[in-house]
């Protein structure tokens, strides 16, 4: 993908602080971090949504993700972390390369991750989870 930012850093013509890369993934800390350390796993192949990543590297995403969060957490002297993935516009996916967020934690780091907390009407949750359900494709 020859305009896509996060390829340019993969082929390293933008530079980037990277922590980790293998044939499948590539992990950078994140230019504009919630926390320093806050880093960004890559699949080093191109993909808009997490949706087709094969298999084989969405999880291998997911390992370095969270190994790269457990060494933050050590060095940085942290309590947690997030792991976070913004698919489309409309969840606040700006760079339209997926990736997942290491975002470390503190218990008094004073970022707020506001969750609302609706209520479901009668019968509105089985109807939501059959549906859902009945449409989802696993290859
Ligand atoms: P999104 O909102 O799409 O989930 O997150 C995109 C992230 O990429 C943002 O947190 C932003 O700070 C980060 N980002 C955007 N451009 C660059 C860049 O050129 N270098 C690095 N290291 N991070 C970037
Ligand atoms: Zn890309």
């Amino acid at each position: 993908m020859n305009n896509c930012i996060f390829c340019k850093i993969i082929n390293g013509e933008i530079p980037s602080a990277k922590i980790y890369e293998d044939e499948l993934v590539y992990a950078f800390l994140d230019i504009s971090p919630i926390n320093f350390g806050h880093t960004l796993v890559i699949p080093k192949e191109h993909h808009e949504s997490a949706s087709t990543i094969p298999e084989h590297i969405a999880g291998r995403m997911f390992h370095v993700a969270s190994r790269i969060g457990i060494a933050l957490k050590r060095e940085l002297d942290l309590d947690g972390y997030n792991l976070h993935l913004a698919d489309g516009l409309a969840a606040g996916q700006v760079v339209m390369h997926a990736h997942l967020h290491v975002v470390p934690r503190g218990v008094e780091d004073d970022f707020h991750w506001n969750w609302r907390q609706l209520v479901y009407p009668e019968g509105k949750m089985a109807e939501i989870a059959a549906a859902a359900a009945g449409r989802l494709k696993l290859d």
